[in-house]
């Protein structure tokens, strides 16, 4: 099928709607809202949607939005936006900083789901024309951040209930504070890390301080422990391949003269292929066993996090053209592997998918003001090519595709 429509009237339609785009990521910036709490967001996301005559779906995957723009009888493309902040205090200054204190938009959350629905204003004013070949599937999921009690994200819980059932590729965008605005990145097969949290108990049997021949000090079992887990990454994993073992927090003991019963550490684990996720959990506990000969005894716990967000060559190869038509050969480059992790993972395991990084730091800025930080920001001159950014690749899959 030829293209419907050059990739600069896209954009074009994008910076039309760039003062609504802008309202509704500074209003969800005002009113962040933590992991399966966004009730306000996802109400702001339907009420949009309803207006633009978008068919939805409310409170799925608990506080997500999922959207139905119905077009030709080509191919059904998803469209993913989180919209979940984070427990930071905002430090920025801006008129449109955080009114809940503790509690900031400081991923870019707010900025994904703004340019989401942007990229709807686009698509429906296409479908309603007559020009949008196939149907999107929009998917505005809560809790990318962090997962429930039943170790549950919003990505997983929107697979899990179906959301993407008959979606024939997936897309979905991240800001990137390390790459100026107009510039994206991606690349094809394993982009962000899967991420696995741990826990070590190491028991001894504690005692007073000055007779430490009548303990099994734990205190000294875990400096051991701390070494032979770094031996995992440095002796056990291949060295081509890439990974992280880091104790985050170690507690143990409650004053200065008394050897504790126990010392408990807590850390991450990341890696990129389910071999090496594997082999890294296996090593650790393994690892962690050298306690044993030492009088001691170590229990270690998994929590299995999200698996590596893994990019569909295809989807990726598309995305790419894509976005070398919109933006330019020079403005799209190969991604670096990113050791975070991201639950877009679980919807780029149900369809093919593509995982889009896009600049959004202003050149005329010495400095860079990265995600996670209670002072990120962003040039929002980056928002409507975000949502071209979606609607074309949606669109030109639909034209491609067939
Ligand atoms: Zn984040
Ligand atoms: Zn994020």
């Amino acid at each position: 099928m030829p293209q419907t429509k050059p990739a600069q009237e896209i954009l074009e339609r994008a910076k039309a709607i760039h003062e609504d785009i802008r309202t509704w990521r500074r209003t969800i910036h005002r009113y962040p809202e933590l992991t399966f709490t966004e009730q306000r967001t996802a109400g702001l996301v339907n009420s949009v949607l309803v207006d633009l005559g978008i068919e939805t779906e409310t409170e799925v995957a608990k506080t997500g939005v999922v959207g139905h723009i119905r077009g030709g009888a080509g191919p059904l493309v998803g469209l993913r936006a989180d919209m979940d902040a984070l427990p930071i205090l905002e430090v920025n200054g801006t008129e449109f900083d955080s009114t809940r204190p503790g509690i900031m938009h400081a991923c870019g959350h707010d900025a994904h789901t703004a340019m989401l629905l942007g990229a709807a204003t686009i698509l429906k004013g296409l479908a309603d024309e007559g020009q949008l070949p196939g149907s999107i599937r929009l998917l505005f999921q809560p809790s990318e951040e962090a997962q429930d009690d039943e170790g549950k994200s919003g990505g997983m819980r929107m697979v899990e209930e179906g959301a993407l059932n008959g979606v024939d590729a997936v897309f979905g965008i991240h800001v990137d504070a390390h790459h100026d605005v107009g510039h994206v990145a991606t690349r094809p097969g394993p982009m962000l890390a899967a991420a696995d949290m741990f826990e070590i108990v190491i028991h001894g049997s504690g005692g007073h301080a000055a007779r430490p021949q009548s303990t099994v000090d734990p205190i000294a079992l875990s400096a051991h422990v701390i070494h032979a887990a770094q031996q995992v990454i440095s002796r056990r994993l291949d060295p081509t391949e890439h990974g992280v073992v880091t104790i985050g927090t170690i507690h143990g003991g409650t004053v200065n003269n008394v050897i504790p019963d126990t010392v408990t550490m807590t850390g991450t684990i990341r890696s990129f292929t389910p071999e090496s996720r594997q082999l890294l959990r296996s090593e650790l506990k393994c690892a962690a066993r050298i306690v044993e000969p030492l009088g001691g005894r170590a229990e270690v716990t998994i929590f299995p996090g999200y698996p590596p967000t893994v990019n569909n060559p295809q989807a990726t190869a598309h995305m790419v053209a894509t976005m070398q038509e919109m933006l330019g050969q020079d403005n799209v480059s190969e991604s670096e592997l990113i050791m975070g992790a991201e639950d877009f993972s679980y919807m780029a395991q149900a369809a093919p998918g593509c995982f889009l990084r896009l600049g959004v730091h202003n050149p005329a800025w010495a400095e860079f003001y990265p995600v996670h930080r209670a002072d990120f920001r962003m040039d929002e001159d980056a928002l409507p090519i975000g949502s071209a950014a979606l609607a074309l690749a949606a669109l030109r899959w639909m034209e491609t595709q067939r």
